[in-house]
């Protein structure tokens, strides 16, 4: 990374406000210099038989894995987030190494009959790709974006937040480590504003991933247009968590906190508006308010931590502004007193969806709950977004579990559950929470161009 940089990024520990790491920050031309070894390391990585691919990308997931431990105290202290999901989220990086090295082998193509010879598909790589990915799960969305991008034969130039860089770093590191040719996975570590433009903009460039704000996913669309160039964009969300009456409230109501609190808020899949059918509301924020006041919020690094603090002073002032002009504070949970960007948990109650809270991303432990009258109503209200990432569902009545989910319009739900992000299974947004699907079978479509080719056999 950045041979030529001598400008220094000083990297915070949000839970303590000091300085964890200082990097040298890429300039445009270091972003022209990684694509063009990605360009170089292009061809040789595409033409390399396909079992050695896919031994190359295991050995990538089991150096990782050796290192698990100090890649999820570094991801912990880099973004404030607790020791035990941050080993989560390593734990999936590995995976996504894993399940993508079983790519290269499996790249099927198609024959389809036609007259005169035979016809047939192929899934070419795209050439070089550029990964820009947010500074709320680090490593974690840019491996969702490394490992099936190399797996498909392209080579690729990572970008990650300036926030929050350590992490990509050392996958950079320990890619090489493992046997990854030169120029294959590159790492920029600089501004949005310029070097991640660079990246869009590059004519070299093939294909942008992005996850972020849905307003630079915009503006990353906008630029990337202009050469047709190949986007996917993991976006924004306002997920729903709607809760109907017949639910198992006991377990809704345990369920909810981490399911908006988690990773203090600063997740694209929060279920920031919780939807509740009115004759269970009562009951149910009795139940929530007892949950959210056994979250245990504080340092990230002791092991029964379950919510950190937010990245940065900045987006603490942003998530502060909604709790202005009298907002119908409910409850709030604990957080530590002291330096560090603390939030506690906050509980608003009712908030009706056309209420500021309820129509942006808040990307902080906020979370508005929303009374409603019956099925058509709960259906309204959650669609009522210009998001459409995630959401759950808790109904004990199976038939109408799959009645709301199909008329949902999201990308990933959940019933009588909070987890759906699986390595094995898609994920992604409608609407205005993103473009295309990352992780399970689809994910390759967006690493590949489709070819057909016909062979005369007359
Ligand atoms: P952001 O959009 O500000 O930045 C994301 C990345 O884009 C960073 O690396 C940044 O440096 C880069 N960037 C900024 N401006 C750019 C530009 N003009 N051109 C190219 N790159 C640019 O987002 P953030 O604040 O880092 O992350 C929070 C956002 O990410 C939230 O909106 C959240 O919902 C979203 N997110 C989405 C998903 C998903 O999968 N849908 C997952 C996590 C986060």
């Amino acid at each position: 990374m950045a041979p030529g940089a001598t400008q220094l990024l000083r990297v915070l520990e949000p839970a303590t406000e000091e300085t964890l790491a200082e990097v040298p920050e890429a300039q445009v031309e270091d972003a022209d210099d990684s694509i063009a070894r990605a360009k170089a390391a292009f061809p040789a990585w595409r033409a390399l038989p396909p079992g050695e691919r896919a031994d190359l990308l295991r050995q990538v997931a089991a150096a990782i894995e050796d290192d698990a431990e100090d890649l999820a105290r570094l991801e912990a202290r880099n973004v404030g987030k607790p020791m035990a999901d941050a080993r989560g989220e390593i734990g999936m990086v590995v995976q996504a190494f894993k399940y993508f090295a079983g790519a290269p082998e499996r790249l099927f193509g198609e024959t389809i009959p036609v007259a005169g010879g035979v016809d047939m598909t192929f899934r070419e790589p795209l050439g070089v790709v550029g990964l820009i990915v947010p500074w709320n799960f680090p490593l974690m969305l840019a491996a969702w974006k490394v490992a099936p991008a190399l797996a498909a034969g392209n080579t690729a130039v990572l970008k990650p937040a300036e926030l929050t860089p350590m992490t990509a770093i050392e996958l950079e590191r320990i890619g090489r480590v493992a046997g990854l040719p030169e120029g294959v996975l590159n790492v920029v570590v600089g501004p949005g504003r310029s070097v991640g433009e660079r990246i869009v903009g590059h004519p070299d460039v093939a294909k942008i991933a992005f996850t972020g704000s849905t307003e630079v996913g915009r503006r990353v669309g906008a630029i990337a247009s202009a050469s047709i160039k190949r986007v996917t964009l993991e976006l924004g969300g306002k997920s729903a968590n709607v809760v109907f009456a017949d639910a198992d409230l006991e377990r809704a109501a345990l369920a909810a906190p981490m399911a908006v609190f988690g990773n203090a808020g600063q997740d694209c899949c929060a279920r920031s508006r919780i939807l509740v059918e009115r004759s269970a509301l009562d009951r149910f924020m009795e139940l929530f308010e007892k949950s959210v006041a056994a979250l245990r919020v504080g340092d990230p690094l002791a092991e029964e931590t379950q919510m950190g603090p937010l990245i940065s002073a900045e987006q603490r002032a942003k998530v502060a502004s909604y709790l202005e002009d009298g907002a119908p504070v409910a409850f709030r949970g604990s957080s530590p007193e002291g330096p560090g960007f603390w939030f506690p948990p906050t509980v608003l109650c009712p908030v009706s969806n056309d209420d500021r809270v309820a129509r942006e991303e808040v990307f902080g432990p906020v979370v508005a709950v929303i009374p409603f009258d019956g099925e058509g109503e709960a259906i309204r209200l959650a669609n009522d977004t210009i998001y459409g990432l995630s959401g759950s569902i808790w109904t004990r009545d199976g038939a109408r579990a799959m009645r709301v989910a199909r008329a949902i319009e999201t990308g990933t739900l959940s019933i009588n559950s909070n987890t759906s992000v699986r390595v094995t299974t898609p994920f992604g947004g409608f609407k205005q929470s993103g473009l295309g699907r990352e992780l399970g079978p689809h994910a390759l479509e967006h690493y590949t161009e489709l070819k057909n080719v016909f062979l005369a056999t007359g």
